[in-house]
């Protein structure tokens, strides 16, 4: 099996057949294999540096209804938010003194002009205090191409839009089949992003109800073919108060999923070695060193939470969150030790674009 999985590492891509053989790796000492090659090519091409974006969940309203999602405008037992103008302000100085570097600011989809307009207010806000030098992703769902030249012209220079999955079908059992969620919109607001010149990432749940390792393989396939910038990416983890949860008897366990998502993980930083690539939090949720083990696989940031902790339990995308009512210093000094212990070094200071990004324009 070490030779076999040895063979099919040693090459410079991977055939679907393959990626579907390495997705497939539970044992030990071949997911071992695996994670290590990753980690060996994340070391080369980015340096042990992790970056860190504090995140702000600046508003859980959103006119959608996905049916995985804990936020959906059909969740009626949520309590709505949208944080003030000065509640993210002082996040991003907080983010700016403790030397974090970037910030993401994610909300859920809303295109009214007002939403528009205070995003826009707010990336101006922010290059004015830190002096440019916090850098600035977005993930705020679909917009116009305007909105989003709008938003680009203020200072936001990443997006992270998830396709969640690029099979059309699978699309269409995790989201309403209707005008407000269409699947060829999501691939054409990615493209209009790349075409403004934002660093544009994307990602996908692994471990969904319905879900085949050959979809998965297909999604990776995907991302690298759209040449994204970024990816986060994260186990499916089921909300009690969404559609989908009727389908948890079909679910594999929760460990099998957590596995999947960093064998995937491990596989995209094979094939991608210079893109930025996300320790997402619902890996926390299975395992509490869920976000260092993907730090050893091959991803290379982590979002420390700088949400008010008043509104972290109304911005439950997924059930068991962790984290939710530790405060963004508390935070930063969990991570700090949790990624020291690890081996590696935070790039403290600095905005940690994506080196995928860079190349790909000099
Ligand atoms: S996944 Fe995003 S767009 Fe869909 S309901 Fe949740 S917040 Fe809204």
């Amino acid at each position: 099996m070490k030779e076999f999985i040895n063979n099919i590492l040693e090459k410079e891509s991977f055939s679907k057949k393959e990626i579907v053989q390495l997705l497939s790796l539970d044992k030990y000492l071949s997911k071992d294999l695996l994670h290590k090659k990753a980690y060996q090519i994340k070391n080369e091409y980015i340096g042990n540096k992790v970056y860190f974006r504090g995140l702000i969940e600046f508003s859980n309203i959103c006119s959608k209804n996905c049916l995985y999602c804990g936020i959906r405008v059909g969740n009626t037992k949520l309590k709505k938010y949208e944080m003030s103008v000065q509640e993210v302000l002082e996040a991003v100085d907080f983010a700016w003194k403790s030397e974090y570097g970037s910030i993401v600011i994610q909300s859920g989809e809303i295109s009214t002009p007002a939403f528009i307009d205070k995003i826009d207010f707010i990336l101006k806000e922010v290059a004015t205090r830190t002096n440019g030098e916090i850098g600035v992703t977005l993930s705020c769902g679909e917009q116009t191409k305007d909105t989003y030249r709008r938003w680009f012209q203020s200072g936001a220079r990443r997006y992270l839009l998830r396709i969640e999955s690029s099979n059309k079908d699978l699309y269409y059992k995790i989201h309403p089949k209707d005008e407000h969620h269409c699947f060829e919109d999501r691939i054409a607001a990615l493209k209009d992003l790349k075409d403004l010149g934002y660093q544009v990432g994307s990602g996908i749940m692994v471990g969904l109800p319905f879900q085949t390792m050959e979809n998965i393989a297909d999604d990776i396939i995907f991302l690298k073919n759209l040449d994204v910038d970024m990816i986060g990416l994260g186990p499916y983890i089921e909300h009690s108060d969404t559609p989908l949860y009727e389908q948890k008897n079909y679910l594999t366990p929760k460990i099998e999923r957590f596995n999947l998502a960093l064998n995937t993980i491990a596989i995209l930083r094979i094939l991608m070695k210079d893109i930025n690539l996300a320790a997402a939090t619902a890996l926390q949720a299975i395992d509490p060193e869920g976000r260092e083990k993907a730090l050893l696989a091959g991803a290379n940031i982590i979002m420390p939470n700088l949400t008010p902790t008043k509104y972290r339990d109304d911005y439950l995308l997924y059930e068991d969150k962790p984290c939710t009512g530790e405060d963004a210093k508390q935070c930063k000094g969990c991570l700090e030790g949790r990624i020291k212990k690890y081996g590696e070094t935070i790039g403290y200071g600095e905005w940690g674009d994506s080196k995928h990004f860079a190349n790909k324009h000099k």
